[in-house]
């Protein structure tokens, strides 16, 4: 059993799934993805400054506040309470009706590459909780 230690998941870092309740008590998922981020408030902000410059982006990302040049490269969300909790895709139409719910956001590339790592740690599958744009008619 000694090598098994190696190979252990920072508890800390693991996300998981929150059962959470809409208005009329029916239960939806989210997932909770902001001990993820990577970046500060200042870089945040240079984000934000570089994205403001009057550069065309499709989107910006709410975890980094980076601009996103193409929307093939990029995801989108379901925000509930803030734009770290992740709600669901299936789950929308219940989550909907939530108190904190906050509709559609983008996340870019680099930051959806951290949620997908993440989500395989923790055994949730990724797809349930960000959506390609380029899948997205
Ligand atoms: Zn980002």
């Amino acid at each position: 059993m000694g090598n098994f230690s190696e190979h252990k998941i920072d508890q800390d870092s693991m996300i998981e799934v929150s059962v959470c309740k809409n208005h009329e008590g029916q239960e939806y998922h989210s997932i909770d993805v902001g001990k993820l981020k990577r970046v500060s408030n200042e870089m945040f902000e240079r984000n934000e400054d570089h994205y403001h410059s009057g550069k065309v982006f499709f989107g910006q990302c709410t975890q980094c506040g980076k601009g996103i040049k193409n929307r093939e490269s990029s995801f989108q969300i379901i925000c509930d309470y803030n734009c770290e909790i992740l709600v669901k895709r299936s789950h929308y139409e219940i989550a909907k009706t939530s108190p904190g719910f906050m509709e559609c956001f983008d996340l870019g590339p680099e930051c959806a590459k951290r949620v997908k790592k993440a989500c395989k740690e923790a055994g949730i599958d990724w797809k349930d909780y960000i959506y390609p744009y380029k899948k997205l008619t």
